[in-house]
């Protein structure tokens, strides 16, 4: 028998009184509310320092021991591949299955992994469930370890696609890409590195990441400090000791300091609080951390699965995210947690007899009551009250990174381990000794910047270190200037045979390798259609750009939600105007799956609808 829903009686909505809820949804509101206001500033992301200049090394390879030698290289080839991340080695292994195979993947690094590849500090570990984040596991017959796979096995499975696939014998590695430039006769770009090399090729993927340079936070002092530095995603084991998986051997007699407390700080710090003499958080704005609920593989029930699985198994997981009814949850984490208890409020009820503005009270109190059971668990672990407080996030899932970790929040009983909570401020500067907030000097040995990637897209091929210079001259960083500019979140005007991968005004869902795959698929598809057409050069009509445009910008109910949001680069630190501006930048409106089917709708018609062909 199903339970009583107490929102409904006799059919219609009745919110539950504030003794029932346990809470005041208006309070937790004017609460959030506070919270966001007193995180405001006006500075947006010009607020963070950019790796320029001599601060350049924060940005540096240290994974590389030794240089490849090689000649510079003159080739004409039909699709290059930029980054050899898992949306370029997606591309890579879709063009191979539809039987394209003069191709190269071109990367700055030294092996295929691109997130994995760079971000190697201890603990780093995937939040999406391994069976659907890791890439091809029905291709390559890879069963997991773990149902969340940490970073050594992720990337050691990027390197298993590399060679499943022939992909090495295809790639340039340690090879930047300084610029692009359409050859209008030839039909052709012309792809110049930082090997001298000069590669001609009738179309270009641009797959380089869009969380891959690292920033810093913009405060006085930074040159100052005269201990040793270095951020997350380059981790400096030499001083640390220790790897991936932690034993940071090195640090017993090191004062250290981190600086930020986002996903990636809250998995090292378990590391980092084990291992140094002192550590100090320094905190802004904490992070929601709820429990990892991590296991190891079954291997009888990944035997049984039926080839296939992966991809059922992620439609489920996307179909859940954007509210589409599926018998079972497949994935049943975290994730899906939030999306079914919205459904399960709304019993059987349907959205469609409630007002909008019932629906946003609903999904509001959804999330207060997740948010209370995550802070409940500080309570429950924490044994200093005055921290136990601070480590309390106000604000609603979906604003920032939710993380899980079950270690993190017990590394504050640490006695070695403090936190030092800003207020929302911020650290105010650097000293030669350490750190300084509200006029407090804390000296440490090293700091360690958690303080994350450049996200502003109006910088895209500024990210990507490279210009790209379209059919009449223009640069894509100037086209983009005000913000992306795309048709099918994949092509732009101006700039023929030119494809993105990833968060460009794609459809969302939080399984980031679902998309490039879905991308790469249909991409794969596309390009195997143009050559057997003998096309040689498409691009989008400034009409179906705009149009597109228009669609993917329109507000949805995501713009309400984000402007409530305290600052994060979700909402361009505070200072979006609507959720355009923010990460983003747009989506397509109805969500992951829409967004492929209308895709797969489009290239079945066979008209390039919406595409100057010749
Ligand atoms: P984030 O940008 O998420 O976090 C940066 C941190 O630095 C924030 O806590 C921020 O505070 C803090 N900060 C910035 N400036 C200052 C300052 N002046 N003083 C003190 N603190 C400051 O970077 P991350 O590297 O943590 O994560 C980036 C993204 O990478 C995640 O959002 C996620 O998408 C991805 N990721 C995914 C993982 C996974 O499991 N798949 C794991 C790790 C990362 P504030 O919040 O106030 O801005």
């Amino acid at each position: 028998m199903n339970k009583p829903n107490p929102f409904f009686s006799d059919g219609k909505l009745r919110i539950p009184t504030a003794e029932e809820l346990g809470f005041d949804p208006s309070e937790m509101r004017a609460r959030y509310d506070y919270e966001r206001d007193r995180r405001l500033r006006g500075d947006g992301y010009t607020q963070y320092q950019n790796i320029d200049g001599d601060l350049e090394r924060y940005n540096e390879d240290p994974h590389i021991t030794s240089k490849i030698d090689r000649a510079p290289v003159t080739e004409d080839i039909d699709i290059a591949v930029l980054g050899g991340g898992f949306g370029g080695m997606l591309m890579a292994a879709r063009l191979q299955e539809a039987g394209i195979t003069n191709f190269r993947i071109i990367e700055r690094a030294g092996d295929f992994g691109g997130t994995w590849y760079w971000n190697r500090y201890p603990g780093a570990q995937c939040d999406v469930e391994s069976y659907i984040y890791l890439p091809l596991l029905d291709e390559t017959g890879y069963m997991p370890k773990l149902k969340y796979s940490f970073q050594p096995e992720i990337y050691e499975h990027a390197q298993r696609i590399g060679h499943h696939f022939d992909l090495y014998s295809r790639s340039y590695f340690q090879t930047q890409v300084r610029e692009l430039r359409w050859d209008d006769a030839a039909a052709r770009w012309i792809v110049t590195t930082d090997r001298e090399d000069c590669i001609r090729a009738r179309h270009v993927v641009i797959s380089s990441g869009s969380l891959n340079r690292p920033k810093l936070p913009g405060i006085p002092g930074i040159r100052d400090f005269k201990g040793h530095t270095f951020h997350t995603s380059r981790w400096d084991y030499d001083y640390t000791g220790g790897s991936a998986v932690g034993n940071l051997d090195k640090l017993g007699d090191k004062r250290v300091a981190i600086i930020g407390t986002g996903a990636t700080a809250i998995q090292s710090i378990p590391h980092l609080g084990a291992a140094a003499k002192q550590l100090y958080v320094f905190q802004r704005t904490p992070s929601s951390v709820d429990e990892r609920r991590n296991r190891a593989t079954d291997p009888d029930w990944y035997k049984s699965l039926q080839p296939g699985w992966q991809q059922d198994r992620n439609d489920n997981f996307t179909k859940l995210l954007v509210g589409v009814a599926v018998e079972e949850d497949l994935v049943n984490d975290g994730w899906t947690e939030l999306f079914k208890s919205l459904g399960e409020l709304m019993d059987g009820t349907g959205s469609s007899n409630l007002t909008v503005a019932e629906l946003k009270l609903l999904g509001e109190i959804v999330d207060y009551q997740h948010d209370n059971r995550v802070r409940a668990r500080i309570d429950d672990t924490v044994k200093d009250k005055a921290t136990a407080e601070a480590l309390k996030h106000w604000y609603r899932p979906w604003c920032k990174r939710p993380c899980f970790n079950d270690d993190y929040l017990p590394t504050f009983n640490r006695p070695g381990v403090k936190l030092v909570d800003t207020g929302g401020k911020g650290v105010d500067r650097l000293t030669e000794k350490g750190v300084m907030v509200d006029g407090v000097e804390y000296e440490v040995d090293c700091i360690i910047f958690a303080t994350g990637f450049e996200v502003s897209r109006a910088t895209y091929t500024r990210q990507a270190a490279m210009e790209v210079i379209g059919r009449n001259g223009e640069t894509l960083g100037n086209y983009w200037a005000k913000g992306m500019r795309t048709y099918h979140g994949l092509m732009s005007h101006g700039f023929p045979n030119l494809y993105h991968m990833g968060f460009t005004q794609t459809g969302y869902t939080p399984n980031f390798t679902y998309q490039l795959d879905k991308q790469a698929q249909h991409l794969a598809k596309y390009f195997n259609d143009v050559q057997q057409r003998g096309l040689k050069a498409l691009e989008p009509t400034l009409k179906a750009e705009e149009d597109y445009l228009a669609l993917v910008l329109a507000p949805t109910a995501m713009t309400d939600y984000l402007a409530s949001c305290t600052p994060g680069y979700y909402n361009a630190e505070g200072s979006a105007k609507s959720e355009n501006d923010g990460f983003l930048q747009g989506h397509y409106p109805e969500g992951g799956l829409k967004f492929y089917e209308m895709l797969a709708e489009w290239r079945a018609k066979g008209d390039y609808a919406g595409l100057t062909v010749r």
